[in-house]
């Protein structure tokens, strides 16, 4: 049987290179479409567009066009391998836009590895989207290139790297913690690793209601402590803890929640046997977890646990989220991704996870069955109702919130979405 790399060079190389074309929406077969497409017809949405903006929306594919866009220096875990080597990721991630949500991506491989060089060249490229994913770019540069393109752009600019992860994984944590029974007040949350992912996941498990008390996060140095002097940044600065831990071992002893988004092996089994009764593991390092997922069952059977991987329950993919937050921000023009926004896609996520299953779904995953329990914790990647679920909750936050720029009628939604 070939293996997976073998086969995947050829998915990439044949019938064509690449994963991707551009495609024209409008019959193009004779001289009157010629000059509808081209000149002279074209002028006349360029008048319409230079005397009102707005009419771009109308005109063209820019409300449905989203620039996944990177300059290659945290290509998933195979590091700095810069923006020629990333394309396929970001051709990639390209397909998933497509396939889930219909939204049209260009894939920008950026060689600009200053931060203030990317920003001049995101911002400058405007006019061309309706919204900005920034992509597999390092910490804390990553931080810095959202924040400032955020308060730059007027259209939504997201790091998925970031909030995907974060999203995903807040929705699979409440939803977990009805299984263990536990209260997100009063749980000891542990993150292991402090760069983008893990702290802005972070971030919105606050907000969720992880007490800040109740959190400590560890890097390659250990616990992140108050007066800890090597290797700090601001980021891992707002996580410093005060405390006497020292080690991921002494963080971890009694706590209830593991977060793991570090590298392979991370958590060792007498950690997770030192953690408090039904601990939840989410060990998302990818390909290979912070602890595997049969090791970690085999250590304790009432741990409840996620993977980043498709061969065990629980797969914390960002694919449950960007396409459908994109599609909900689009489609009522929003300025941004905002906290409302983010939370709402949470709860969409979590409620999901509470209905029946349909058929469909079973047959995608061969399953008999699957309901709501500690290996059903968020819905599958292929479930078609995510579409369904996120985008309304996005798009009604947006609007709540007033960073909608159209008005909408969340009703007809639905339907538009069948399309
Ligand atoms: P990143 O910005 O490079 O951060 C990696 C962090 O891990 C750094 O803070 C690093 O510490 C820390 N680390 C490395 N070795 C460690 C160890 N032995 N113990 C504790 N911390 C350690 O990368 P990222 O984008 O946040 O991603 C991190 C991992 O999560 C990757 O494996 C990625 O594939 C995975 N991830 C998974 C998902 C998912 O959905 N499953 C989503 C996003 C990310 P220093 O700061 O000291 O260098
Ligand atoms: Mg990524």
């Amino acid at each position: 049987m070939p293996s997976l790399p073998e086969d995947a060079l050829k998915y990439h190389r044949y019938e064509r290179p690449g994963k991707l074309e551009v495609n024209p929406t409008k019959p193009f077969l004779t001289q009157r479409d010629l000059s509808l497409a081209y000149t002279p017809g074209v002028a006349e949405p360029c008048r319409q567009i230079y005397q009102d903006p707005e009419q771009v929306y109308h005109y063209t594919i820019k409300g449905n066009l989203v620039a996944v866009a990177s300059n290659g220096s945290a290509v998933l875990g195979l590091g700095n391998i810069g923006p020629l080597a990333g394309k396929p990721v970001m051709e990639g991630k390209a397909v998933l836009f497509k396939r889930f949500a219909d939204i049209d991506v260009f894939d920008l491989e950026i060689d600009a590895s200053d931060p203030d060089q990317f920003i001049t060249i995101i911002k400058s490229l405007e006019p061309t989207f309706g919204g900005i994913n920034l992509e597999d770019i390092k910490a804390p540069d990553s931080f810095y290139i959202e924040e400032k393109l955020k308060k730059q752009m007027q259209i939504p600019v997201f790091h998925d790297d970031q909030h995907g992860t974060a999203i995903i994984t807040g929705a699979a944590l409440l939803n977990a913690l009805k299984v263990a029974n536990k209260a997100i007040e009063n749980v000891k949350v542990v993150y292991c690793g402090a760069g983008a992912a893990a702290i802005a996941c972070a971030k919105l498990h606050l907000t969720l209601g992880v007490r800040p008390e109740n959190v400590m996060m560890c890097d390659r140095q250990g616990v992140i402590y108050q007066g800890r002097t090597a290797d700090i940044n601001p980021y891992k600065a707002q996580f410093a803890a005060k405390t006497s831990a020292r080690t991921l071992a002494d963080a971890l002893d009694n706590a209830d929640v593991f977060i793991g988004l570090s590298v392979k092996g991370a958590l060792s089994v007498p950690m997770l046997n030192s953690m408090a009764a039904c601990p939840i593991v989410f060990a998302l390092a990818n390909p290979d977890p912070e602890i595997e997922y049969k090791t970690a069952k085999n250590a304790r059977s009432d741990v409840i646990i996620a993977t980043g991987r498709s061969d065990y329950p629980n797969q914390v993919n960002n694919v449950l989220g960007f396409p459908f937050i994109f599609r909900g921000a689009l489609d009522v023009r929003a300025r941004e991704i905002n906290e409302a926004m983010k939370i709402a896609a949470v709860n969409a996520l979590v409620k999901l996870t509470h209905e029946e299953v349909p058929h469909s779904v079973l047959r995608a995953y061969g399953l008999k069955t699957l309901s709501f329990g500690a290996d059903y914790l968020i819905p599958k990647p292929f479930d078609h109702r995510v579409l369904f679920w996120v985008a309304p909750a996005v798009a009604q936050a947006a609007i709540e919130t007033g960073v909608a720029q159209v008005s909408f009628n969340l009703e007809d939604y639905p339907e538009v979405l069948e399309k």
